[in-house]
């Protein structure tokens, strides 16, 4: 298989030495709704995953819950709840609507905050090392003492400094060295939730959880990395920063598996613009197999958008019905019946899914299949159960619903 990969933008081979995966996708921050943006990302994770396993490899899967940060907080205080209590019953909802796409849950579902000792393992290990530095309780990534950083991003240091702004960096802080220095461990605020740590009271930057996480359950080399592309600068550069420092081991990650953002209205869907579809609305509608269908009809790698979702999901919604139908005829095994053989659209489909997982191409083949299986009387019973298989890799359940 070839796969795409952010750091050298390149389709490269897909190897592996030992026959595992170990595979990490960057977690919700959970204070709001699923929308089409997140069912997109945690699809593409889930497909790669299923098709690497079809493929004969083993995965394991972690993804985080951001359980702590600034907008938890917000939200928490607006609605009049405790943090806590807001995270678990968001998490509980985000987990049932995944649940409901057939998204698989991951293998490890780690929390940041019940991995605060292996973050101040890291944190203590980079001050070390000279590329962290503390000030007035807060510890800082010191981004001039590392010549590698950025390399994810393809960006210069003024591109980095604008994007990292936009994106929730606070370029003023009179405790950093440089502008782009991004926080490790922060300070305790008044009537903020803390932890206990070497430098204080506080409680972790939200780049650090994920090396830690990552490190902690996959080890110090990850074979796949995956989140939104809107995740590549600063969080997931930041994260190459301290795990391949703390560790020494490089790369940190074999395969940068980025997911291209959902457009709506024009711009990337958002909790913070509000232009959202939401997946429990589309799912009092459309069956979840037609949702993942429609979602699969994009490639993951190019941003798409949602404005004219009805008739590209009551489209996908004719498809499965017509593969489910295909599914239900009569097979007959009579003497001297035709026997139809799947293995050449078996074949275009791996072709399709090894060529940079091309999932849009994929279910025009699974389409030909129940196409061939409509139009022969006979032995269907091998092609109804490739017709099957194919469609549980793309994670569809073909069941009615
Ligand atoms: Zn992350």
């Amino acid at each position: 298989m070839q796969l795409y990969n952010t750091l050298t933008e390149q389709l490269e081979p897909l190897t592996s030495s030992d026959g595992i995966m170990r595979m990490y996708v960057c977690g919700v921050t959970p204070y709001d709704t699923t929308h089409l943006g997140h069912a997109f990302t945690y699809t593409c994770f889930d497909v790669l995953a299923r098709y690497l396993e079809y493929s004969g490899l083993e995965t394991i899967t972690v993804q985080n819950v951001t359980d702590i940060d600034d907008d938890i907080l917000k939200r928490a205080a607006k609605v009049g709840m405790a943090w806590d209590a807001l995270v678990r019953q968001e998490v509980a909802k985000f987990q049932a609507d995944l649940r409901a796409l057939n998204v698989r849950p991951p293998d490890h579902y780690p929390y940041a905050t019940q991995e605060i000792p292996k973050i101040i393992e890291i944190v203590q290990a980079l001050i070390e090392k000279g590329y962290g530095y503390g000030r007035n309780g807060s510890v800082y990534y010191d981004v001039r003492h590392d010549r590698g950083f950025g390399e994810l991003g393809h960006m210069e240091y003024a591109e980095m400094l604008a994007t990292a702004n936009e994106r929730g960096n606070f370029p003023d802080d009179p405790n950093k060295r440089d502008p782009l220095d991004f926080v490790l461990w922060q300070a305790a605020k008044p009537g903020e939730p803390t932890w206990e740590s070497p430098w204080g009271a506080g409680r972790p930057g939200w780049h650090i959880e994920c090396s830690a996480m990552s490190m902690r359950y996959l080890g110090t080399q990850v074979d796949i990395h995956s989140g939104g592309a809107d995740l590549i600068f600063p969080h997931h550069t930041c994260e190459i920063a301290q795990a391949e420092h703390f560790s020494g081991v490089t790369p940190f990650v074999r395969y940068w598996f980025h997911i291209a953002m959902v457009r709506l209205d024009g711009q990337k869907m958002s909790k913070s613009l509000g232009n959202m579809l939401f997946v429990r609305e589309l799912l009092k509608t459309y069956s979840a197999d037609a949702i993942r269908v429609y979602l699969l009809s994009h490639h993951y790698r190019a941003g798409w958008d949602a404005d004219n979702a009805t008739p590209d999901l009551q489209k996908a919604e004719a498809m499965v019905t017509r593969w489910r139908n295909a599914l239900a005829l009569p097979s007959v095994t009579e003497h001297g019946s035709e026997t139809l053989n799947p293995m050449p659209y078996q074949e275009t489909f791996s072709l399709a899914m090894d060529d940079d997982l091309s999932t849009p191409r994929a279910p025009e083949h699974l389409d030909e299949l129940a196409d061939a299986i409509a139009n022969t009387s006979g032995d269907l019973q091998a092609a109804q159960t490739t017709l099957g298989t194919l469609a549980g890799v793309l994670g569809l359940r073909l069941s009615e619903s």
